[in-house]
């Protein structure tokens, strides 16, 4: 695979990204050539928001423009939670393609533009502690767990499998990083992407307010029956098929995207990554399913999965419903001094007004 193939396969190599674009191209040029990719990608990132499918183009040289549109798009709206939502959709493709890609000059190639220096030694690779360290942040991957792994010399010895992942999350980190910085936008282009974008703030803005009301995600407010299940999963104990499915209604209401929800169940010991993929699309709505509620106190009681005895909150009699725990607790737990708006947290600890 040449440079300009590899291109299309991973849109943000700068490399191939110079050959691509004329560099004395003004920013207001390119997008107004570019109209109806700007209102394609617009179209695209909608999708996404409303939680419908919408894959990336197969045209080599579509892929690479929508790619540079929608990023520019996102600095624009530098919006934490609709960059998310688009960063863990690039996120996945990434992994994918890397995961398949033999060609050790394209693995090292996309490995620097992500700064995350690797050695290659037989069919293991090498990367530095710190660089692995940084990037695995992974909730309940055991396979990204340090004490998981081969060391020598101060690196860690990782298989392709291993470095994949932690290429998938050096993107992930660099890309919110990129769309999340303050850029000054020349007035003409914003004059030329306000009209465009307006819809998918509005619907970014919309299932925020809606999710508001509980607070930023915060494990620590988690109610005890949750925290039991997630306690059981971490310990590979097989729960129930009750279990899961509050865990999946719970996480999904406080807002936590589909890959995210996965992480959850990355240690149960009957995993089947399809088949949880599945699940999880069915309970939230964002496959066939209808979206589900989160059952109340009630009926997890009578599923003889509430440990109310656990938390003076829940045996007091007060709370009826989980998310009503969480509420509480979330919002109780707000810096003092700082009333009204709360941060939403992500897994790397970067936090959104
Ligand atoms: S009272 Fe409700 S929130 Fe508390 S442990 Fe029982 S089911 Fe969970």
């Amino acid at each position: 695979m040449n440079i300009e193939e590899a291109t299309s396969v991973y849109p943000f190599l700068k490399r191939g990204l110079k050959d691509k674009f004329d560099q004395r191209t003004s920013l207001q040029s390119f997008l107004e050539i570019n109209r109806s990719e700007l209102i394609d990608s617009i179209d695209h990132l909608t999708k996404i928001m409303n939680g419908e499918e919408a894959t990336f183009s197969t045209d080599p040289d579509r892929r690479v423009i929508d790619y540079v549109i929608t990023k520019i798009v996102l600095t624009y709206i530098r919006d934490y939670f609709i960059s998310a939502r688009y960063a863990i959709r690039e996120r996945n493709a990434l992994y994918e393609n890397f995961e398949k890609e033999k060609d050790p000059k394209i693995l090292r190639l996309v490995s620097q533009e992500l700064s995350v220096e690797i050695d290659r030694q037989e069919d293991k690779y090498l990367i530095s502690i710190p660089s692995f360290l940084k990037n695995a942040v992974v909730f309940n991957d055991k396979e990204l767990k340090l004490c998981n792994q081969e060391l020598m010399d101060g690196k860690v010895v990782a298989s392709k499998h291993v470095l994949a992942k932690v290429i998938r999350e050096a993107f992930y980190r660099k890309y919110m990083l990129d769309v999340n910085e303050v850029v000054e936008f020349p007035a003409e282009v914003d004059e030329l992407l306000k009209p465009y974008v307006s819809e998918v703030v509005s619907k970014g803005r919309e299932i925020r307010q809606e999710r508001a009301n509980l607070g930023p995600l915060n494990e620590r407010a988690f109610p005890p029956c949750l925290a039991e299940i997630i306690d059981q999963m971490k310990k590979g104990a097989n729960v129930s098929h009750a279990g899961r499915f509050f865990l999946v209604t719970f996480l999904h209401r406080i807002g936590l995207p589909n890959d995210e929800i996965f992480k959850y169940f990355g240690d149960v010991p009957d995993f089947a990554e399809k088949i949880t993929k599945y699940q999880i699309e069915h309970i939230t709505g964002t496959g066939r399913g209808r979206e589900y509620s989160v059952p109340s106190c009630q009926t997890l009681g009578s599923l003889g999965l509430c440990y109310k005895e656990r938390d003076p909150l829940c045996s007091s009699g007060k709370i009826s419903h989980p998310l009503g725990f969480y509420r509480t607790r979330n919002l109780s737990n707000r810096p003092v001094g700082k009333p009204g708006s709360v941060n939403r947290v992500d897994k790397s600890g970067n936090s959104q007004k």
